[in-house]
């Protein structure tokens, strides 16, 4: 299938790791030019590296910008503003979890998770909007997690700030039709930074990766029996922002495993 990307503009962010960084894979292979942001300078000029070897300087800008940070955010659109005039895909992905209960969760936590989920989309969204305005094919994608709606209480702040996110998305879906779709994934456990991170931190280190990785999977009982690919997530986002999805507004794509215990 064609989905119609070839010259198409993109915004990924959190493009640097994970499931963000092979979005900006995808996209680049599919035709589309990508601006991609990450916190970390060292870091985004060690990945763009190869994607520029690849696929040219010219389709590529690769920016630091924290999204939480609204100036930062404002200077990334404006640097986007001056590479190409519309943007046809924004997809908000910047983020990580937070490992908490209740009990162990300070006030000062809970703001800065609500603020990490919340306007790691609005303020994306408020500084792109006047360029996805002028695409006739644009689309928000936001990356969530399927704790939006199946909550666990060891990242209680993470699962209530996800699912005040899908009902946000929810509203601009509304608001932004018929000129801007705007839908979400929520995922399950997929192989990243943040799951490297875990592993790096195992109390057993003699364990292998793979051997860790197989005991993750089978503890979170995952009927598909492993945690899901960057690369394949991937897909199903470029999919679902790409002007192929035309008709999808408002919708929710699980990629989890078949993890979720509801209908
Ligand atoms: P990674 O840690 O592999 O990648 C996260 C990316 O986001 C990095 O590029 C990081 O770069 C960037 N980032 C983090 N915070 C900010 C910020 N404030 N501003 C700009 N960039 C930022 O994680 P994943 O690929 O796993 O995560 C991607 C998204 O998917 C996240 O929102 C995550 O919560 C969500 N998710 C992931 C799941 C999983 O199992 N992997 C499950 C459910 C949801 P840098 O640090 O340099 O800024």
């Amino acid at each position: 299938m064609d989905l119609g990307l070839k010259g198409r503009v993109a915004i990924v962010t959190g493009g640097t790791s994970g499931i963000g960084l092979a979005c900006v894979g995808v996209l680049l292979e599919e035709g589309a030019d990508v601006a991609f942001c990450g916190r970390d300078a060292g870091r985004l000029a060690k990945v763009a590296e190869p994607f520029t070897a690849r696929f040219g300087e010219g389709r590529i800008l690769a920016l630091t910008c924290d999204v939480t940070k609204s100036g930062e955010v404002t200077a990334f659109a404006q640097a986007v503003a001056a590479w190409r005039p519309q943007v046809d895909m924004l997809i908000n992905n910047a983020g990580q979890g937070r490992v908490s209960t209740f009990e162990s969760t300070t006030d000062e936590q809970w703001r800065a998770e609500l603020d990490l989920k919340f306007f790691s989309q609005v303020l994306p969204i408020r500084a792109f909007r006047p360029l996805l305005d002028k695409s006739n094919a644009a689309a928000i994608l936001a990356v969530n997690s399927l704790l939006a709606l199946q909550p666990e209480p060891h990242m209680v702040c993470t699962s209530a700030a996800r699912a005040g996110v899908q009902n946000l998305l929810k509203s601009l879906s509304v608001e932004f039709a018929p000129k801007i779709r705007v839908n979400s994934v929520v995922l399950g456990l997929i192989e990243s930074g943040q799951w490297e991170r875990r592993y790096e931190a195992r109390p057993d280190k003699s364990q292998t990766r793979d051997a860790w990785l197989a005991e993750l999977a089978k503890s979170k009982h995952i009927p598909l029996g492993r945690l899901g690919k960057p690369e394949e997530v991937a897909r199903s986002i470029v999919f679902l922002a790409s002007p192929v999805a035309a008709y999808v507004t408002g919708a929710t794509l699980e990629i989890s495993g078949g993890v979720s215990r509801f209908i």
